[in-house]
C-alpha cells in the first residue's frame, strides 16, 4: 500500500492575537516523538510572525484562504506568493465557512488550488455536506461533485491534499460514525483514481469536524483517514498535542 504521512493540522480561524505565540511555542515545544506532520493555520496578521517564531522546528505555518491572482486591485485579499513570503507552506482553501461566508463555489476553489500551485504551497482542500444532504442520503454525490469540481487537472500525491469536514460536524461536538467517514473517504479514494490512477493512493484525505483529543484515536484508525483538519482544538497546544499524539 502507499505510504501516506499523518498530517494533523489546526485551523485557528480567526482567533489569536500576538499574545497566542504561547500556544504555538507549546505546540512546537511538545512534537518530541510525534510522528505526525504538524501545521498551524493561523490569521493572516500572525503568519510571518509564527513562521519566525517556528523556525528550525518541525512545525508547519499555514493560510486558510488565498485570492487565484497573483497581485493587483482585489482590497482586501491575500495571494498565494504573499502567504509563501510570509513564511506558509500550505494553504486551506474552500472550507465550508468561505464557501458560505463569501460564496465561494468549486471554481473559484479550483483556481485558487491553481494559485497555491503558482506560488509554491500545498493545498488543503476542504469539501463536505450540509445536515439536510445527509439526511437525503446525498453526502457521497455532494463531495464526489465537490472532488471533480475544485481539483485541477495536475493533481499529484505531493501536491493535494483533501479534507472531508462534513458542515454539520464543524464546530458542533457531533461526528459521523466510523462507517460513515469511511464510506466517505473511500469515495474520494475512488474518485482521484477514476481521474488520477496510481497517484490517487498517495493524495492525504484528512477528516475534520469536532475532532478532540477523545475521539482522535477511533477517528485516525479509520480506513483511508490520513489525518485531521482540527478547528476549536487546534487553539490548546495541550489539545493539538494529545490529538496528534493519538495519530
Ligand atoms: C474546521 O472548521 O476546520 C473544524 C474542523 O472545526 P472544529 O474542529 O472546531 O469542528
Amino acid at each position: 500500500p502507499t505510504e501516506r504521512r499523518i498530517l494533523i493540522a489546526g485551523n485557528w480561524k480567526m482567533n489569536g492575537l500576538r499574545q497566542s505565540k504561547t500556544e504555538l511555542r507549546g505546540i512546537a515545544a511538545g512534537m518530541d516523538g510525534i510522528g505526525a506532520d504538524l501545521l498551524v493555520c493561523p490569521p493572516f496578521t500572525l503568519l510571518a510572525a509564527f513562521a519566525s517564531d517556528v523556525a528550525g522546528t518541525r512545525l508547519m505555518i499555514g493560510g486558510q484562504d488565498c485570492h487565484p491572482a497573483e497581485s493587483g486591485a482585489h482590497t482586501g485579499d491575500v495571494s498565494a506568493e504573499m502567504l509563501k513570503d510570509a513564511g506558509a507552506v500550505a494553504v486551506i482553501l474552500g472550507h465550508s465557512e468561505r464557501r458560505a461566508d463569501h460564496h465561494e463555489g468549486d471554481a473559484v476553489v479550483k483556481a485558487k488550488v491553481k494559485a497555491a500551485w503558482r506560488g509554491g504551497l500545498l493545498p488543503i482542500v476542504c469539501v463536505g455536506e450540509t445536515l439536510d444532504e445527509r439526511d437525503a442520503g446525498e453526502a457521497p454525490a455532494v463531495v464526489t461533485r465537490q472532488v471533480r469540481q475544485s481539483i485541477p487537472d495536475a493533481a499529484t500525491a505531493a501536491n493535494l491534499v483533501i479534507a472531508y469536514e462534513p458542515i454539520w460536524a464543524i464546530g458542533t461536538g457531533r461526528t459521523p460514525t466510523v462507517d460513515d467517514v469511511a464510506q466517505i473517504h473511500g469515495t474520494i479514494r475512488h474518485v482521484l483514481a477514476e481521474r488520477f490512477g496510481a497517484e490517487a493512493g498517495g493524495i492525504r484525505i484528512l477528516y475534520g469536524g469536532s475532532v478532540k483529543p477523545d475521539n482522535a484515536a477511533i477517528l485516525l484508525a479509520t480506513a483511508d483517514v490520513d489525518g485531521a483538519l482540527v478547528g476549536g482544538a487546534s487553539l490548546k497546544a495541550a489539545d493539538f498535542l494529545a490529538i496528534a499524539r493519538a495519530a
